[in-house]
């Protein structure tokens, strides 16, 4: 049988009592119009070729890490609930009572 556990909390997630929340993560560089940004100044073109190149020695290279990324999460209820009061982790802003007056 195949056991989840949970990517936050890291506690089981018992199959048939507990929810088990897929939380899929998908980020792509918006390229628009890098491209001909980029081939219109020939030193950026260089720089490109490099990327690429280097791109190209490195399998696993930080170069296609900041092109696209794939990420997927097995969340529990209450992880759930956490991720979705700030999915895209802000700073959480200072407690009440803290203000500026
Ligand atoms: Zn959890």
């Amino acid at each position: 049988m195949i056991r989840y556990c949970c990517d936050r909390c890291k506690r089981d997630i018992e199959p048939g009592s507990d929810l088990r929340y897929t939380v899929t993560i998908e980020i792509e560089a918006a390229l628009d119009g890098a491209e001909t940004e980029l081939v219109d100044d020939p030193d950026h073109l260089d720089e490109l070729h490099d990327l690429l190149n280097s791109a190209d020695d490195l399998c696993s290279s930080v170069f296609s890490e900041e092109v696209y990324q794939r990420k997927q999460f097995d969340l529990c209820k209450d992880c759930f609930r956490q991720y979705m009061k700030n999915p895209l982790a802000k700073e959480v802003a200072a407690p009440r009572g803290f203000s500026k007056n």
